[in-house]
C-alpha cells in the first residue's frame, strides 16, 4: 500500500503501521479510533479527472488509489458502489430546493451503503490471513458483511440485536452466515461480539473499531463529486447511528481536496432520530456523548452507545455543517414522500435524512438555491413492515370493473 503512510489515533495522535489487523490505539483503548493517513502527493501523481473519465470500472474500486488495500491482493467479486445520483426535481419542488440530488445507495449488492465498508473488510481479512469475519450490527453491516464474505468464500459470524428487521435477518441466513441473535439491545450485541472476537481471534468488521471501513464508505463522496462533474455540493445529508457513515462521507471530500482534484468542501448534515440522538445532543450542547435509549423505528440508526462519535462530530464541525433530530412520524412521512416523488424506496434510516433535510430547509438553514445531495443509505425492501405503516390504504375490489369505476370516482381519478 504505497498510498498509505500510517494510522493515527484521533485522540492522542500516536502513529501505527497500517497492518490489516491493527484496530485501535493501544494507549486510548476503544476510544482511540484510528484514521488512515495517506501520502497525498503519491496519490495526486496517480489520479486525474481525465483518467477517471476513461476508467471503465463502474464500482467503488475505480477509486483504488484512494483505498487502503493491497493492489491486486484479492478478487473483488461483487459490484459495490457507483450507485446512481439522480436529480430530484419533483422532490425539490416539494422541499423548495432548486438543486436537489438523491444518491441511491440502496442499490448496492446487499441493499445498503454498508457494502462499501464490507467490501474493504473482506479484503483486509484476506490480507490478515483470516478465514472468519465477524461483527455486531443493527442489520445492514451484518447482511453486507455476510454477502461480501460469501462472495469471497469467507465464513461470517454475525451478532444482531433482537429488533433487527426480518428482511435483514433473511439476508444473513441466505448468505450462509452464522447468526447469533442477541436477546438485548445493539449495545449488548456489540459487547458480546467484541468478547467473542477477542476470544476466538476472528477478523473484526465492527466499523468504528476497524479503521479501514470508513475508507470504504468514503467512496460514496468520491462518486457524488465525479457524478456532479467534479462540482462540490453545498450540503450533503446523511443519517447518523454509530457515526462512521458521515465520517466516511467527509473523508472522501477531504481526500479529493487534499489531492487537488477539487478546491472546496461541502457542509455535512447529520440526522438522528429524536428517540435516539446521543451524537446530535453532544453536537448542540458541547458536552460529551452519553448513552441513551434506542427508541426509534429507524433500526439502522438506533444506536444508543455510538462507537464513532468523535469522527462524526469532527466531520460535522470541521465542515461547518449541522445536526438535526427527527421524529418517527416525520421519518415515515419522509419515506412516503421520497418514494412518491423519486421512485427511490428508502428504509426508515435513509428516509430520516430526508426528514432532517426538510426541517433545515423549512427553518431557513439551507437556502433554496444551494446544491444539496441527499444520501439514501439503505433499501426499503429490507423493512416492509414500516413501509406499509408509512404508506396509504389499498383499494380492495371484487373482480368487476364497476367497482373499479366507483373507487376511481371516489378518488376523482377517472378520465
Ligand atoms: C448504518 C446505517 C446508517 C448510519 O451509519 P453509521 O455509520 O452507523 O452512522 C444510516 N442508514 C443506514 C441505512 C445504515 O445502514
Ligand atoms: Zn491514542
Amino acid at each position: 500500500m504505497h498510498n498509505v503512510s500510517h494510522l493515527e489515533c484521533i485522540k492522542c495522535g500516536r502513529r501505527y503501521a497500517a497492518r490489516p489487523d491493527r484496530y485501535t490505539c493501544d494507549a486510548c483503548g476503544d476510544a482511540g479510533i484510528l484514521d488512515v493517513i495517506y501520502d497525498y502527493d503519491y496519490i495526486a501523481r496517480r489520479v486525474s479527472r481525465e483518467a477517471f473519465e476513461d476508467n471503465r470500472d463502474y464500482s467503488m474500486w475505480r477509486y483504488m488509489p484512494f483505498l487502503p488495500v493491497e493492489e491486486g491482493s484479492a478478487r473483488r467479486p461483487l459490484r459495490v458502489g457507483w450507485s446512481p445520483l439522480y436529480r430530484a426535481e419533483a422532490l425539490g419542488r416539494v422541499l423548495q430546493l432548486d438543486n436537489l440530488y438523491v444518491k441511491d445507495d440502496g442499490l448496492n449488492p446487499t441493499g445498503s451503503l454498508k457494502d462499501r465498508a464490507s467490501a474493504v473488510a473482506v479484503l483486509k481479512a484476506m490480507e490478515a490471513g483470516a478465514d472468519i469475519v465477524a461483527c455486531a450490527s443493527t442489520g445492514n453491516a451484518a447482511s453486507s458483511l455476510a454477502g461480501n464474505a460469501a462472495a469471497l468464500g469467507l465464513r461470517s459470524i454475525i451478532f444482531v440485536p433482537k429488533r433487527a428487521p426480518e428482511g435483514k435477518v433473511a439476508q444473513l441466513l441466505i448468505f450462509g452466515a452464522t447468526v447469533i441473535s442477541v436477546q438485548g439491545s445493539y449495545q449488548d450485541a456489540f459487547r458480546l461480539s467484541a468478547q467473542a472476537i477477542e476470544k476466538w481471534g476472528w477478523y473484526n468488521r465492527n466499523a468504528a473499531i476497524n479503521p479501514y471501513l470508513v475508507e470504504g464508505k468514503k467512496t460514496v463522496s468520491l462518486e457524488i463529486c465525479e457524478q456532479l462533474g467534479w462540482q462540490i455540493p453545498d450540503w450533503v445529508v446523511f443519517s447518523v447511528g454509530d457515526g462512521c457513515t458521515i465520517a466516511g462521507g467527509w473523508k472522501g471530500f477531504l481526500d479529493l481536496y487534499r489531492t487537488g482534484l477539487t478546491d472546496r468542501l461541502p457542509k455535512m448534515v447529520g440526522v438522528q432520530a429524536e428517540g435516539c440522538c446521543p451524537i446530535s445532543r453532544a453536537f448542540h450542547t458541547g458536552r460529551p456523548v452519553e448513552p441513551v435509549e434506542e427508541n426509534t423505528l429507524a433500526d439502522s440508526i438506533a444506536v444508543g452507545v455510538p462507537r464513532n462519535p468523535d469522527k462524526a462530530l469532527l466531520a460535522v464541525r470541521d465542515s461547518g455543517g449541522t445536526m438535526v433530530n427527527v421524529s418517527d412520524e416525520e421519518i415515515l412521512a419522509a419515506m412516503g414522500l421520497l418514494g412518491a416523488t423519486t421512485g427511490v424506496f428508502g428504509e426508515p434510516a435513509a428516509a430520516a435524512a430526508l426528514a432532517g433535510l426538510r426541517k433545515l430547509v423549512a427553518d431557513g438553514a439551507i437556502d433554496r438555491h444551494e446544491t444539496v445531495v441527499l444520501c439514501v443509505t439503505g433499501n426499503g425492501l429490507k423493512d416492509i413492515a414500516n413501509a406499509i405503516r408509512a404508506s396509504g390504504e389499498l383499494i380492495r375490489v371484487p373482480p368487476d370493473l364497476e367497482y373499479v369505476e366507483r373507487a376511481l370516482k371516489r378518488l376523482e381519478l377517472r378520465g
